[in-house]
């Protein structure tokens, strides 16, 4: 396996690191949307998000945050923050160890993200719910 993200943690692979701890690992992504993208990745080898231990998930959305709060008082350019998860191809999952971006948002930036949202009825909306529900 040649993992970019398992090279990072391993100290093979240059990353100016933000954070540390024994679990978790966040630095600046090589292919920023703003200046200020960080990814928070887990040490261990984990491709998605159904492999990942709920209390590393559950982390990482605590160092997010933090992160998050960071960026804004930094001095760059922040006037919002995105936080997103690629999980799957399908999802633009392009490297298969589960990561949590981090990045700063400005009025005018060239990020986009076409939802395609439209409009459901009550009653599809019900039935998708209770699928879900049946299988959580
Ligand atoms: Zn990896």
């Amino acid at each position: 396996m040649d993992c970019v993200f398992c090279r990072i943690v391993a100290g093979n692979a240059d990353a100016s690191v933000v954070y540390e701890d024994d679990r978790l690992l966040a630095f600046c992504d090589l292919n920023p949307v703003n200046p200020g993208h960080l990814l928070i990745i887990p040490k261990i080898h984990r491709a998605g998000l159904v492999d990942l231990d709920e209390s590393d998930g559950s982390q990482m959305f605590v160092i997010a945050r933090r992160l998050a709060a960071a960026i804004r008082r930094s001095g760059l350019r922040c006037e919002g923050v995105n936080l997103f998860l690629a999980d799957g191809l399908a999802a633009g999952q392009e490297v298969f160890h589960v990561h949590l971006h981090v990045f700063p948002r400005y009025r005018g930036d060239r990020f986009r993200l076409d939802t395609g949202q439209r409009p459901a009825s009550r009653g599809d909306l019900d039935t998708i719910a209770v699928r879900v529900r049946a299988v959580l």
